[in-house]
């Protein structure tokens, strides 16, 4: 069993919360005439920016589910451990316990109990590495960690050096499997973009010359574990929102659903892009998806 027990147990008390009443500027009273019933939202650039939240966001999620569409939180975020992304969810509005989904959950669903890892990534990938039963070794806080290692699994984290990268590479040397969390080569911040976990991989990549197994969107593991989360719903009945063509849009491919592309995080013009919905956000979306 790969998934994480614990998050299954926690979305069976999560849902619509119905009886509330939305009040919502172009929402009320609106019934679901479309046949979505699980909305995949990405976090950067659709809920929020920099945790600020983008205008109608909050409201949109609390309107879908009020029509009783299951919404799930979709992030390559791998840093932020889950009790950390519910908390800066419900700081904002919207009770998420259940309805995360990681990158660090899709490299951890790949381990198995019992594996040895050595984790070069945050406290996220670390405590879901752990969640499945493996041991998790971090090489900057064991410097100069011993193998072997059944793994290597590489997530942004500040504490990247040289040393985490001979670690990483002597791992790999001697057979452990090298995972990626994600891909994603920067990270949106207030400042601009600051490197991101797929920056550190292509370090750890190029040094052992190895292509990393790539866990988050757009990948399969990621796909494989919101199919698990979602028994019940076909691909058909789902649409992923995102900012990003080349990552959630891509990530609809492989989950086989619609691509909603919003224009409030990075993306700025649907010029070129392949995507069945276009809407300048979360809220315009939800409008559109709870529209007669
Ligand atoms: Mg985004």
């Amino acid at each position: 069993m790969l998934v994480d027990a614990g998050v299954e147990n926690r979305k069976a008390g999560n849902g619509s919360k119905r009886g509330t009443p939305v009040m919502v500027a172009g929402l009320e009273a609106m019934t679901n005439f479309d046949s979505t019933s699980v909305v995949l939202c990405d976090l950067d650039g659709v809920i929020w920016l920099a945790h600020q939240p983008i205008e109608g966001s909050v409201e949109a999620v609390s309107a879908l589910r009020e029509a009783g569409k299951r919404v799930l939180f979709v992030t390559n975020n791998s840093f932020s451990t889950y009790d950390q992304q519910v908390a800066a969810l419900s700081s904002i509005g919207i009770d998420a316990d259940g309805d995360v989904v990681t990158s660090a959950m899709a490299a951890a669903s790949v381990m198995q109990a019992g594996w040895r890892v050595l984790v070069c990534g945050g406290e996220g990938l670390i405590e879901e590495v752990e969640k499945v039963g493996a041991e998790a070794v971090v090489p900057y806080r064991s410097r100069g960690a011993s193998g072997p290692f059944d793994a290597v699994v590489v997530g942004f984290h500040r504490e990247f050096d040289f040393e985490v990268l001979s670690d990483a590479l002597t791992a790999v040397r001697h057979g452990a499997m090298l995972i990626g969390s994600n891909a994603d080569p920067n990270y949106p911040t207030p400042n601009g973009p600051i490197p991101g976990g797929g920056s550190i991989l292509a370090a750890v990549e190029k040094a052992t010359g190895q292509s990393a197994l790539v866990t988050g969107k757009p990948h399969q593991p990621m796909a494989q574990l919101v199919h698990r989360m979602c028994e019940g719903h076909g691909p058909q009945n789902m649409v992923m929102v995102g900012d990003l063509p080349e990552t959630d849009g891509a990530f609809a491919r492989t989950i086989g659903c619609r691509y909603a592309l919003v224009l409030s995080g990075m993306t700025q013009s649907a010029d070129g892009i392949d995507a069945e919905i276009v809407e300048p956000s979360l809220h315009h979306v939800a409008q559109r998806l709870l529209s007669p």
